[in-house]
C-alpha cells in the first residue's frame, strides 16, 4: 500500500518494521506487557476514598513505562488511543461495568498548554471504542495546578490533590469510570470521585492502563 511505503511504521519498543498495520506498537511487544490480573483491588489501594472498585491492566514494567513515557512526553496522541484499546481487551467489560460513562482525568489547562494534550482523554478514546461506553472530556476539570507527586507518600499526595476538580455537567446518577495512565496510591482518582459523589454520582470506578503496585 500506498501509505505504508510513505511512512513505514516501526514499533516503539523493538523498532522492527510493521507491515501490516498502522500500530505503534507491535502484537509481540503488546503481547510481552504483563497482566496485573489482580480484578477489582480497591482493597489494596492505598487512598481508596470515593472509589468504590479500581482495574489496573498491567504492571508498570520497562515497557509500559517507555510507552507511557512516549505518551507524556512525544505527543504520541495515537498512542494513546492503541493502549486504550488494548486496554479494552485486557481489561473485560463485562466485569467491570455497566457504566454510564468515560472521564480522563483532567489535566490543569496550563499544563494541557504545555503538552498539547491529555494523555488520558486519548486512552478514554480507545476504550469507549471498543467497549461502547460514551465519554465526556469536559464534565470534570481541574482547578488546581498540582506540584508533581512522585516524590510525595500518600498522605501528602492526598493533600496535594484535595478540592483539585471541579464538576461542571451534571453527574447525578452515573455510573463513572475515570481514567488514568497509571495508579499508584490512587489519590488523583480518589480526589476526582470525591467531587463526582458531592455532585451526585452513583459509582466511581478507577480505571488505569498500570499500576506499580504488587
Ligand atoms: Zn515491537
Amino acid at each position: 500500500m500506498l501509505l505504508d511505503f510513505l511512512y513505514p511504521a516501526k514499533c516503539l519498543l523493538c523498532d522492527t518494521f510493521q507491515k501490516t498495520t498502522f500500530n505503534t506498537i507491535c502484537p509481540n511487544c503488546k503481547d510481552a506487557f504483563r497482566s496485573t490480573n489482580l480484578g477489582n483491588w480497591i482493597n489494596t489501594v492505598a487512598n481508596p476514598l470515593g472509589i468504590d472498585r479500581a482495574y489496573s491492566g498491567w504492571f508498570f514494567d520497562n515497557e509500559i513505562q517507555k510507552v507511557i513515557h512516549s505518551l507524556k512526553y512525544q505527543e504520541r496522541a495515537k498512542l494513546g488511543r492503541e493502549l486504550g484499546r488494548y486496554l479494552a481487551q485486557e481489561l473485560r467489560y463485562n466485569s467491570i461495568g455497566p457504566l454510564d460513562i468515560l472521564i480522563p482525568v483532567p489535566l490543569h489547562p496550563v499544563k494541557k498548554r504545555e503538552r498539547g494534550y491529555n494523555q488520558a482523554e486519548w486512552i478514554v478514546k480507545g476504550l469507549a471504542e471498543i467497549w461502547k461506553v460514551p465519554y465526556s472530556l469536559n464534565r470534570l476539570v481541574r482547578r488546581k495546578y498540582t506540584i508533581s507527586q512522585t516524590t510525595l507518600n500518600a498522605e501528602e499526595r492526598l493533600r496535594n490533590m484535595k478540592d483539585a476538580f471541579r464538576v461542571r455537567k451534571s453527574v447525578v446518577g452515573l455510573n463513572i469510570g475515570v481514567v488514568d495512565d497509571v495508579l499508584t496510591t490512587g489519590s488523583t482518582i480518589s480526589a476526582c470521585a470525591i467531587s463526582l459523589k458531592k455532585e451526585g454520582a452513583n459509582q466511581v470506578v478507577a480505571i488505569s492502563c498500570s499500576t506499580p503496585i504488587r
